[in-house]
């Protein structure tokens, strides 16, 4: 078989932890299995980097922020072949281009085009365990570009697919896929299985033990991933296709999203086309805006509220500054976060949401925005109640049972 490992940034988050992967990585390939892994930077290390470009610069160049966080992930990789040899296997380290990953030229942000497994392959062939530093490849003029945060989860879901591998594990500090994220709630349940679906929607919903574009990207390809501890021998989570034989549990899991803020916009000139023009000048600078809220109008103006990543709130304030007509006041808040139910389950019961809205009331937390799909119901809160939001809705749902 061959199985692809990636171990994210605690799990290389010192020496002595690169000695346990290398264990660990020794031993499945012991096992008789081709291994390919792909590593994070070391914990801090990426954050480290990014104040050190902000001494120098408010606004540092992309290219040159992709040249230097790309560095993190090359260390690893290094060492851990390194470690790797001590202990009598052969391995051999490799830069994103190295193993073949072509990308656009969307620096900070690229998305992966294509790979070019031949180099992989050939090392895997002469028996070697390849070792890839994750989160990056290179653009077609051959510079360095990196994935966005969280990235080496899309590099390794990516080379799974391209070596046609059997399995994606991808190890960190948490053992599976939780109802909700055990710091919070210690209560969570670790879940076996979970679909492609319901997985992308917690992660982008703000569960980030995997990258969102990962899961999007195992769902395309039909990878199997498996998400497993670096630090136990437990059994993990398995992402995989949706199990029509099985029946859909109505709530699966609970998400946070703390990194968010929203605008609010009072005194708007209530005509066609005004909405139009605001949002366009957003997409324009790249900013998403998730919900959106309009009311109803009196005489002629009404009021329109909506959410952007805390971490686009100073761009987005920049450019609503600079919207000098329409507009009779503005507010910021970032003091505010959304909790998300998930479920396939959702698609055929109704009266889901209704349990969550009178639960959070119970506790007195009130809910400022809402938004629903298939299979989540999105709530904005105020920030302080983001812990006891959590809780409540897990075990009003019963995931602790
Ligand atoms: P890595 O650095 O290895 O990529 P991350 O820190 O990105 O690891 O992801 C692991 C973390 O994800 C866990 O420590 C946990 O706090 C958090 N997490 C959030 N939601 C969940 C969830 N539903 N199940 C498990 N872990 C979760
Ligand atoms: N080191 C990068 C980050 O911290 C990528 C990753 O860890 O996946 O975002
Ligand atoms: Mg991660």
């Amino acid at each position: 078989m061959l199985i692809v490992h990636k171990y994210g940034g605690t799990s290389v988050g010192s020496l002595e932890r690169i000695s346990s992967v290398a264990s660990r990585v020794a031993k499945a390939k012991n096992s008789g299995n081709d291994i390919v892994v792909v590593v994070s930077a070391m914990s801090g290390e990426t954050n480290k980097l990014i104040e050190f470009a902000k001494h120098f610069s408010d606004n540092p160049s992309k290219r040159e922020m992709d040249m230097l966080l790309s560095s993190g992930e090359r260390v690893t990789s290094a060492l851990l072949a390194i470690a790797l040899k001590e202990v009598g296997i052969d391995a051999i380290a490799m830069t994103g281009r190295q193993a073949g990953i072509k990308t656009n030229s969307f620096h900070t942000y690229a998305r992966i085009e294509s790979i070019d497994p031949k180099a992989m392959q050939k090392e895997i062939d002469s028996g070697k365990v390849v070792i890839v530093a994750g989160f990056q490849g290179i653009n077609e003029n051959g510079a360095v570009t990196t994935l966005g945060r969280g990235g080496s989860d899309l590099s390794a879901v990516a080379i799974a697919g391209a070596l046609k591998a059997d399995a994606c594990e991808i190890y960190s500090d948490v053992d599976g896929i939780y109802t909700t994220d055990p710091r919070i709630e210690p209560k969570a349940k670790k879940m076996d299985y979970i679909s492609y679906e319901e997985m992308l929607e917690l992660a982008s919903l703000g569960a980030k033990v995997l990258q969102n574009r990962s899961v999007e990207l195992a769902k395309k390809l039909k990878v199997k991933i498996v998400a497993k501890s670096s630090f136990s021998d437990a059994e993990g989570t398995v992402i995989g296709e949706e199990n029509k034989n099985m029946e859909a549990v109505l709530v699966s899991g609970i998400a946070l999203d703390r990194n968010q803020a929203r605008v609010s916009l009072r005194d708007v000139s209530d005509r066609p086309g005004i909405a139009g023009e605001i949002f366009t000048k957003l997409a324009d600078e790249q900013i998403n805006v998730d919900m959106i809220i309009q009311n109803a109008s009196s005489n002629g103006l009404t009021s329109l509220g909506f959410t952007v990543a805390e971490s686009e709130l100073a761009r987005t304030k920049e450019i609503i500054d600079n919207f000098d007509h329409d507009i009779g006041g503005k507010s910021f808040d970032s003091d505010i976060c959304k909790v998300s139910i998930v479920g396939i389950g959702m698609k055929s019961h109704s009266g889901v949401a209704a349990t969550a809205f009178s639960a959070l009331a119970e506790e007195n937390i009130n809910i400022e925005m809402i938004s629903t799909s298939e299979i989540k119901v999105s709530m904005i809160i105020a920030q302080k109640y983001a812990e006891l939001a959590v809780r409540t809705l897990h075990s009003v749902y019963k995931l602790d049972a």
